[in-house]
Order: C-alpha cells, then sequence, then structure tokens
C-alpha cells in the first residue's frame, strides 16, 4: 500500500491457511500473536501496557504498508495493541489502545531479498521467537520464566497468572511437554486470527445528499419513535435536539452512505488522506507531531467498527468498543535508533444521536 493515487485501500477480513500469516510473509492481519517485522529490539514491556489498567495490552492487529518511494520502508508493518480489559474502553478516549510502527530495507539482519516461497514447510522461521524468549500468552517479549518448569516464558506476572490457572498449573509438571509457541492462557486472551486482504474502493458516482433529504430522513426518525422517549412529548425539545444535532447527523450519514458499497470493510488505509469520520464530534485536535523530526503527525489509516464483530469480544454489557480508531504517524516514517516506534492513535465513537440511527436499519 504505497498510495499511488486518491484510491483508499479497503482491508477485508479473510479466511486463509494461519501459516500464510507469518512474519516470514509479511502479512496484514488481525489476532493471533503478532508477526513481527523486526524480529529483535521488539517493543519493551513497559511499552505494551494499557495506559488506563497498567495490564499487558493484546495485538489487535498489523498492516504492512511500505512506502515504496523509501527505501528504509521497503518493509513496513503498523501494529495495534489494545487492552482486553472492558472497562478501559471509554468513549472518544484512545488511551486503551498503542501503535507501533517497525521499518526495514530491502537488504537486512532477517530477511531474504527476494520473497520466500509460498510453503508451509519452514513458515515459522524466521521468527521473533529464534531471537528472544516470547511471552506465551501474548507473543510480546518474555523476560519472566517459569519456576516449576523454567521453560515457560512471560512478558509479566498478570500473563503468568492467567495461563497458570488456564491450565499451565497441571502442564508446568512436565517440563518436556511444555511448548514455546502456544499454550491454555493464550488461547484465553488472543483475538481469533485472519489475514487482512486489501483492495481499492470502487464508488459508484457519489451523489451527496442535500440537506433537505437528510432533515427529512431525520424528522421521520424522531417520528418513528427511536429517539429516547424523553424527547417525545417535548417539541421545543425535539427542535433543540434537531439544532444541536444536524452536524452529526450528517456526518453520520456521509459515514454510512460510504461504507454501503463495502460494508465488510475492517480498514480503510489513506494515508495523508481525510478520515471517514463517525461523527462531526470530537475530531482529534491535538494529534502530537512526530517526537523525532518534529514533522505532525499524518492520517494513516482506520480501524472500522467491522473488525469488532471478528473479535468474538461481544458480551452482554460492557465491551471493547469503538465507532472508529484512527491511526496518525510520522508522514516521512523516520528513521529512529529503535526498531519499534510508537504512533499515535485516536478513537472516535459514535455521538448519541448516530447511536440512535446505527440501531435503525
Ligand atoms: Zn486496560
Ligand atoms: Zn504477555
Ligand atoms: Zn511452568
Ligand atoms: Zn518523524
Amino acid at each position: 500500500m504505497s498510495k499511488p493515487n486518491d484510491t483508499v485501500e479497503l482491508g477485508f477480513v479473510e479466511k486463509s491457511p494461519l501459516w500464510k500469516l507469518r512474519s516470514k510473509f509479511f502479512p496484514s492481519k488481525v489476532g493471533g500473536y503478532p508477526a513481527w517485522l523486526a524480529l529483535k529490539d521488539l517493543p519493551k514491556t513497559e511499552e505494551l501496557l494499557c495506559k488506563k489498567c497498567g495490564d499487558p495490552l493484546g495485538f489487535l492487529c498489523q498492516l504492512y504498508a511500505p512506502h515504496h518511494d523509501k527505501s528504509e520502508c521497503f518493509h513496513r508493518t503498523v501494529f495495534v495493541f489494545v487492552c482486553r480489559n472492558p472497562n478501559c474502553s471509554e468513549e472518544n478516549d484512545a488511551s486503551n489502545i498503542r501503535v507501533f510502527r517497525s521499518q526495514l530495507q530491502r537488504e537486512n539482519d532477517y530477511y531474504r531479498a527476494t520473497p520466500a516461497e509460498e510453503k508451509e514447510e519452514g513458515s515459522e522461521s524466521p521468527s521473533a521467537a529464534d531471537f528472544n524468549p516470547l511471552c506465551r500468552v501474548c507473543g510480546a517479549l518474555g523476560p519472566k520464566t517459569c519456576g516449576g518448569c523454567k521453560v515457560a516464558r512471560y512478558c509479566s506476572k498478570s500473563h503468568q497468572a492467567k495461563d497458570w490457572k488456564a491450565g499451565h498449573r497441571q502442564e508446568c509438571q512436565h517440563p518436556d511437554k511444555v511448548s514455546n509457541t502456544s499454550c491454555p492462557g493464550s488461547k484465553q486472551f488472543l483475538f481469533p486470527e485472519h489475514e487482512i486482504s486489501m483492495e481499492p474502493e470502487e464508488l459508484e458516482e457519489e451523489v451527496p445528499k442535500t440537506e433537505e433529504e437528510v432533515m427529512k430522513e431525520y424528522e421521520k426518525l424522531l417520528l418513528s419513535g427511536q429517539v429516547p422517549s424523553t424527547y417525545d412529548d417535548d417539541s421545543d425539545t425535539q427542535d433543540l435536539l434537531k439544532m444541536a444535532t444536524k452536524e452529526t447527523d450528517k456526518q453520520f450519514q456521509r459515514f454510512r452512505t460510504r461504507i454501503k458499497e463495502y460494508e465488510d470493510q475492517v480498514i480503510r488505509y489513506d494515508r495523508g488522506g481525510e478520515p471517514l469520520w463517525v461523527s462531526s464530534e470530537n475530531k482529534p485536535k491535538d494529534i502530537p507531531p512526530c517526537p523525532a523530526c518534529s514533522k505532525p503527525r499524518e492520517f494513516e489509516f482506520q480501524v472500522m467498527p467491522q473488525l469488532l464483530v471478528h473479535l468474538k469480544v461481544d458480551s452482554t454489557g460492557k465491551s471493547i468498543d469503538w465507532g472508529t480508531v484512527l491511526v496518525y504517524s510520522c508522514p516521512d516514517s523516520c528513521e529512529q535508533s529503535k526498531a519499534y516506534i510508537e504512533e499515535v492513535a485516536y478513537k472516535q465513537d459514535y455521538s448519541p444521536i448516530s447511536q440512535v440511527m446505527k440501531n435503525q436499519k
């Protein structure tokens, strides 16, 4: 994905053999362990903690997004992590999400300069596990060793405890059977693993709705009784609500119209473009510039709400949720001394009125 023109690239979840999603094939994917790009100098344990609850984050997805005009970015992958604790998911607040980019030249320490042969045999190597002990639960660095079997490795006490409860307690008695690459705890912790395949968005000619059409639809909605009942019998409140949400409304309509032709899209990749907002409210005002080169970060891609369907986190009550997660990165993808460079995530949620409209088909 190098952004040759103004086309947005859309990502879709696809079933494919899991061996194709290993580091060696430079995948874009959701779930499973991260398929690290640079195989050493992984993010430090502290960098992968939730800023809300302090627990290790779970790997959400990664996009392979080289910049073809830059030899340092011959390979380039952006990784997104999210806290699995539903209580950390708050509206318009991305402090439970962290984003890292990694990039490599064509000639590098890990991969051949020519594409690897697509076959299952040998697909596991090279991988970060060849160079570092990895946490069996989350696939990040695993500096801690289980004192019992002295085989199982973990990023943190928290993941060790999780794995112990999930079944390592029994397994630990038989160190020769303890695996490095999966464990009872990871089965509970990791999101289901799938490929993300990208294709260009091809829209039929867009006919934007007139303001009048939007207002008509909105009136219909108000009359249908799907807005909260407290507004029902008070026409002044209705008028006020109408005024207050007119803009939001239009933006949400725009959102819905735009995704209609590709309802299953889980990613929109549009480096340097304009995000598809889910609401005209709560747009980011203060994305910090790149700390290394000081250039303003630019929008790179967004994770769509449709991805939530594939995470199997839907439960009654609170769960991980977003309207959309926007990723902003250094426009130059500047080189830094470390292999994983933190970028910025921003979470935008539906405004209350869009919430009502969303539930209305
Ligand atoms: Zn958290
Ligand atoms: Zn871990
Ligand atoms: Zn053990
Ligand atoms: Zn920079």
